[in-house]
């Protein structure tokens, strides 16, 4: 609806309500409040009482404060990847800036690995779901463990995992104390470290790698026992692989509370060199750029690269041809990658001679970093789906997250299949999709593993502006970098193809949002009850109907990019985020935020009724007439009419000869004192007044009420159609504010030129509303299925025949498929 229309439409409402006000002692008005006494709740209080107040780091606005600090981690490191004892050994120096206003006496250096020790806090504090059951016929249901879980407890019994720390020293090679806790530990320094002071830490440590599918951890290996070469080869993902200075923060002090395998992590910024020893036929993709090409690469290999630069499709660097001859050998010989990356909140890396590697220059232009290599590295098991979809789709993330937030400033983003299922780090992510061998010896793969290909891909790769740029906490709260990056994933896939279902469509959350398992998105990561749809899908809906229902996209995407500019290579928490939402669009979300974030109300409005009202003339020649016509079109007394069918006849119609005046005049006779009333009204009527009235009157629009209920109790704007008697439809926008002085009931006055025959609340699904069934005056016929089935017998203990089943022979190994028992 046009705004002009909305204004006309207020203002007839107030003569709407003069109108009525003249008949009933100015009592009823339009904009009463219906209230319980003492069960008001204002959804639309202002957060920043919740919010951490507003200080020089961190300002009301929501930008960081004119004291803003962080603190910078600089690390030389030289990692040995040991094949086939599946492990590292690495020794690292740490050049560590305090460039907080704090003195520092001790270090917090994060252990991630140690979460794969048995006696871990994670491993002790795991609960166990499943528990012996009798059904309704009194047969024992025993508790269920799966082979997985089984597997993993195995492979944590056999091996010794978590991270071996040599030796911890200084700068000056004095051994410093340090005292490991759980996953985190502290290594206290010689002296004091003052504002401003930097200085260095020497960490020698190695670990036994993980066996991905057996552990599921965010890397591992993974081992191939079918290839070529005998004994198999593995790829090796090394992520969270180094002890990692802990953040230290305005907000939190040391970020070290401990990891229990969800809460990811934050770090601080840093620029690496990183050297990786590797047996010389493996291929490594790892954060940054490879510094000593001409000691890996072929010249060939080195050439391809060049072209790959400027090519249109990817080129490969190192082919299926070469992957393959890799696969078949091994060697004992040993080569060094020697990487460097600038500015990186973390390092990841990957290794095998399974690896083929494709690259394409994405030429981003401006100033920050106009040729940025898109590169993906897999195995033969990748195959089409890898070569035709994963470097593009790298590409397309960064094109369509930059016009979001900023230009992609590293100089190399990298898609990398291995055994994690989807993980992110700077410049790197791993994705997991593949394709299945066939008997016939061609791979083939489902739409469903293209969907996950093309989707893991933009969502990982978008992960390095969330959280590894904008650099959000995790380990405290999942949404800020899953449900960003959900929403943004959502908005680049749709650009992608949108006939394929991103999973942050509104309608797709109405089940959890109704469910008894939805916690407050604002709960800390690891005591969330269900991760996808609190810390993904809900906020990622949210934001898309923050965008295209709330605010819009001209308002949501300035604030929106807004915030990623002022937080790109800094620390932001909800608060920041929430206020330069509110603060760069103009528009107060405090509901919204309290609503979907801090509560676990849904999105249920429901239309419970419509009145049609016609104004009132005033005039008894008219009005009088109505009236007799409106009692005319109600029902009789079906048992008057009951006498009629059975013919009886009244004593009236019988006696037709005895009648007087009130069997002419009906009580809505008018008389001269009606209408000598009527012009006494209009004559008391002040000249803006009768015209306000005689133009009404004149126009004779149609005035609706509609009773809306909150059944949710989550606050939103009602998106109304309507639609006419001549087929023609018109929306129209209630914004939220229509709740704030009733949570749970209100009435709306609409007025309209055509007779409405229907209206629907939200025909277009776009608010998350979890019964669409009471969105519609009138209702609908539900339209759904019924299906037949057959009855089956019981096959449990009591019910085999045991006469029959002893009869049966036991039969040899290779045809006992055909299992008759
Ligand atoms: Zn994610």
């Amino acid at each position: 609806m046009s705004k002009t229309m909305q204004r006309t439409s207020f203002w007839l409402a107030f003569a709407a309500i003069a109108a009525v006000s003249f008949g009933a002692n100015g009592s009823a008005s339009a904009s009463a409040i219906k209230q319980t006494k003492g069960d008001f709740e204002d959804k639309f209080r202002q957060l920043d009482e919740v919010l951490p107040t507003p200080n020089v780091y961190r300002s009301a606005a929501g930008e960081p404060g004119e004291q803003y600090w962080q603190q910078q981690a600089d690390y030389q490191i030289n990692v040995r990847l040991d094949e086939e004892k599946r492990r590292i050994d690495a020794k690292e120096t740490i050049g560590y800036q305090n460039n907080s206003p704090y003195i520092l006496k001790y270090i917090w250096i994060q252990l991630d690995q140690n979460i794969f020790r048995n006696d871990s806090r994670a491993e002790r504090s795991a609960t166990f779901g499943s528990h012996p059951d009798t059904d309704l016929r009194g047969i024992d249901k025993p508790a269920r463990i799966s082979l997985g879980e089984l597997r993993r407890q195995q492979f944590m019994t056999d091996n010794e995992l978590g991270f071996a720390i040599n030796n911890v020293e200084n700068g000056e090679g004095q051994s410093l104390s340090f005292t490991i806790v759980g996953t985190n530990m502290r290594v206290d320094l010689a002296e004091p470290l003052a504002p401003g002071a930097r200085t260095s830490l020497a960490i020698d440590f190695g670990f036994n790698i993980v066996e991905e599918d057996a552990v599921g951890a965010r890397s591992g290996y993974e081992h191939f026992p079918d290839d070529a070469r005998e004994g198999g080869n593995d790829i090796f993902l090394l992520a969270q692989w180094y002890p990692r200075v802990a953040a230290f923060t305005d907000y939190e002090a040391w970020t070290n509370k401990e990891f229990l395998g969800r809460g990811e992590f934050t770090m601080e910024f840093g620029d690496f060199e990183v050297n990786i020893d590797v047996p010389a036929d493996h291929i490594v993709s790892a954060t940054g750029v490879l510094q000593n090409p001409k000691q890996v690469l072929s010249k060939e290999q080195q050439r391809r690269l060049e072209k790959a630069k400027t090519a249109d499709r990817p080129v490969f660097v190192v082919t299926e041809e070469e992957a393959l001859e890799n696969e078949k050998e091994g060697t004992s010989k040993r080569k060094v990658w020697r990487f460097a990356a600038e500015n990186v909140r973390d390092f990841a890396w990957a290794s095998s001679r399974k690896f083929m590697w494709d690259a394409k220059g994405y030429q981003q232009g401006g100033d920050v970093q106009p040729l940025v290599m898109a590169m993906s590295f897999f195995p033969k098991e990748g195959g089409d789906l890898w070569k035709k979809y994963s470097t593009e789709s790298v590409i397309h993330t960064m094109e369509v997250y930059s016009r979001f937030s900023f230009d992609y400033p590293y100089p190399t983003s990298q898609s990398v299949n291995g055994p994690v299922g989807g993980m992110e780090y700077p410049m790197i992510t791993f994705n997991g999709p593949r394709t299945e061998l066939q008997e016939d010896g061609t791979r083939t793969y489902s739409l469903a593993e293209k969907r996950f290909l093309i989707g893991v891909v933009i969502h990982e790769i978008g992960h390095i502006y969330f959280p590894m740029i904008v650099n959000s906490d995790e380990r405290q709260w999942t949404w800020m970098d899953e449900g960003l990056n959900s929403f943004l994933d959502g908005v680049a896939g749709r650009e992608w193809d949108p006939s394929i279902p991103w999973g942050v469509e509104p309608r797709g959350i109405v089940d959890y949002m109704k469910s008894s398992v939805q916690v407050p998105i604002m709960t800390q990561s690891d005591s969330v009850l269900r991760l996808g749809p609190n810390a993904y899908s809900k906020p990622a809906a949210a934001l898309n109907i923050l965008r295209e229902v709330i605010l819009g996209r001209e308002l949501f995407d300035f604030a929106f990019r807004e915030y990623a500019q002022r937080w790109m290579f800094k620390r932001p928490t909800p608060a920041d985020f929430f206020r330069t939402m509110e603060e760069a669009s103009g528009v107060d979300l405090d509901w919204f935020w309290r609503g979907w974030f801090y509560s676990t109300d849904h999105v249920d409005i429901s239309l419970d009724r419509v009145y049609k009202l016609r104004l009132d003339t005033q005039d008894p020649d008219i009005d009088w007439e109505r009236r007799r016509q409106e009692q005319a079109d109600k029902p009789v007394s079906f048992f008057v009419r009951r006498n009629e069918i059975e013919g009886r006849k009244t004593w009236v119609e019988m006696n037709p000869d005895v009648r007087d005046f009130y069997d002419e005049n009906d009580r809505f006779t008018v008389t001269n004192k009606q209408r000598n009333a009527y012009q006494s009204f209009l004559e008391k009527l002040d000249p803006w007044e009768r015209r306000v009235f005689d133009r009404a009157i004149a126009e004779d629009k149609n005035y609706y009420v509609l009773d809306f209920s909150n059944l949710g109790g989550l606050v939103m704007p009602i998106l109304l159609q309507m639609t006419y008697a001549d087929g023609t439809t018109e929306d129209y926008r209630i914004p939220a504010e229509i709740w704030r002085r009733n949570t749970k009931d209100v009435s709306k006055l609409i007025v309209t030129d055509k007779e409405v025959v229907s209206f629907a609340v939200d025909p277009n699904w776009e608010t998350a509303d979890v019964d669409i069934e009471n969105n519609y005056y009138p209702r609908k016929i539900i339209p759904s299925r019924i299906e037949a089935y057959k009855s089956e017998r019981g096959t449990d203990h009591i019910s085999r025949d045991l006469m029959q089943e002893a009869k049966s022979k036991l039969k040899a190994d290779e045809d006992s498929d055909n299992d008759e028992n």
